[in-house]
């Protein structure tokens, strides 16, 4: 009895170890394939005029948001299975994001409904739809498919995307990298809850074809509906487009600072800012004019908070800063950082970034010495 009680706390304990494990699992965020759904001759959803197509919003919002990831990631690899308005075949799509070994895959489309009334974004995860609530955009955006020519069957696995017999295969299907892809869903969609279209339909699983082939945590965004006249007109202006992406981005910015521990901001920027270090003070030792280098860092050193990187100087009433008044920015090459607060330690700009990042989810701690970043 006693060596049975034993046996039971000892997998227990076990049990235990590994969930904590799981729990501290840090995934590299390295790589992120975006996604720009359809293209060429593949509109995806037209508005009821025929002058506005998918492709051309999707593709606006994947490049956006790609150059935000590249602004302020410089280490990440950003790739697009599209950067211009070609065709380009589902399978193909998910090859690439397997073949490059990315970490994420973000795919970015517009809805349609029958219903002129239907508005809102929704994200899409792997998984089957047991109630076929989502049949209609599953099959919209799975159709794409007959477009690929006659030998489609052969590639899909006789899957016949018009057919609702053939989602029946995914009913079986595990999906490998469902928690955290619910997680990005779940943060983009709190995202763009806040943005041009406010209506927040939820997180959603489907059968899509692009997110079953790849195997990479992978999320399908569609940003509102190009069949309501309201939807319609914030996604086809340049403005919109930006604050989708902008969104995207702090779910981005989110997700990664929840997984990847080992590459925090603060590491990123000094990893970054190392190599700056070295060509300022290549610059520095031309003219030499600090006596006392020991004397004057104990007198300017101090912790900022970085909330922007950008390549153009940008006045600090802007609505970018969201109100907040001590706004500084230091210039180094061609970027502007902009920063809020001088801390005297970092334990007391850690305190602060935790307010901070509410408002701005992706900022991070620099180190600020002669009004320049050093590695912290
Ligand atoms: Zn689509």
């Amino acid at each position: 009895m006693l060596s049975k009680l034993f046996l039971i706390l000892f997998s227990l304990f076990f049990l235990v170890l590994s969930v904590n494990a799981q729990n501290e699992t840090s995934i590299e965020i390295r790589k992120v394939v975006i996604d720009a759904g359809h293209g060429g001759r593949d509109p995806g959803a037209v508005s009821a005029n025929g002058k506005v197509f998918e492709k051309d919003i999707t593709l606006s919002v994947a490049l956006l948001l790609g150059n935000m990831i590249k602004l302020n990631y410089p280490y990440v690899d950003v790739i697009y299975t599209r950067d211009s308005d070609v065709f380009v075949r589902l399978d193909k799509r998910s090859e690439i994001a397997n073949k490059s070994k990315a970490d994420l895959f973000i795919s970015i489309h517009v809805n349609a409904a029958k219903s002129r009334v239907a508005s809102g974004s929704e994200t899409f995860v792997m998984g089957a739809d047991k109630t076929n609530s989502n049949l209609e955009v599953t099959m919209l955006e799975n159709s794409v498919i007959l477009l690929e020519g006659e030998d489609y069957k052969s590639r899909y696995e006789g899957f016949n995307p018009n057919d609702p017999e053939s989602y029946i295969i995914f009913s079986l299907l595990q999906n490998a990298h469902i928690e955290q892809s619910l997680t990005l869903a779940s943060l983009i969609q709190q995202q763009l809850g806040q943005g041009p279209i406010r209506i927040n339909r939820g997180i959603k699983q489907a059968p899509l074809v692009v997110l079953w082939r790849t195997s990479m945590p992978s999320v399908l965004v569609e940003l509102g509906f190009i069949s309501n006249i309201n939807d319609l007109k914030i996604m086809s202006e340049k403005r919109n487009q930006e604050k989708f992406a902008n969104l995207i981005f702090n779910a981005f910015v989110q997700y990664k600072n929840k997984y990847d521990k080992n590459y925090s901001n603060a590491i990123d920027n000094n990893l970054r800012n190392n190599n700056e270090t070295i060509k300022s003070s290549i610059v520095d030792s031309s003219n030499n004019i600090v006596s006392n280098p020991q004397h004057n860092k104990s007198q300017t050193t101090h912790y900022r908070i970085q909330i922007l990187s950008v390549n153009k100087e940008i006045s600090t009433k802007s609505r970018e800063f969201k109100g907040h008044r001590d706004i500084n920015h230091i210039k180094q090459g061609n970027t502007y950082k902009y920063t809020l607060g001088q801390y005297n330690s970092i334990e007391e700009a850690r305190v602060n970034l935790r307010e901070i990042r509410k408002t701005f989810p992706q900022a991070f701690i620099i180190k600020v010495e002669n009004n320049k970043i050093v590695p912290l």
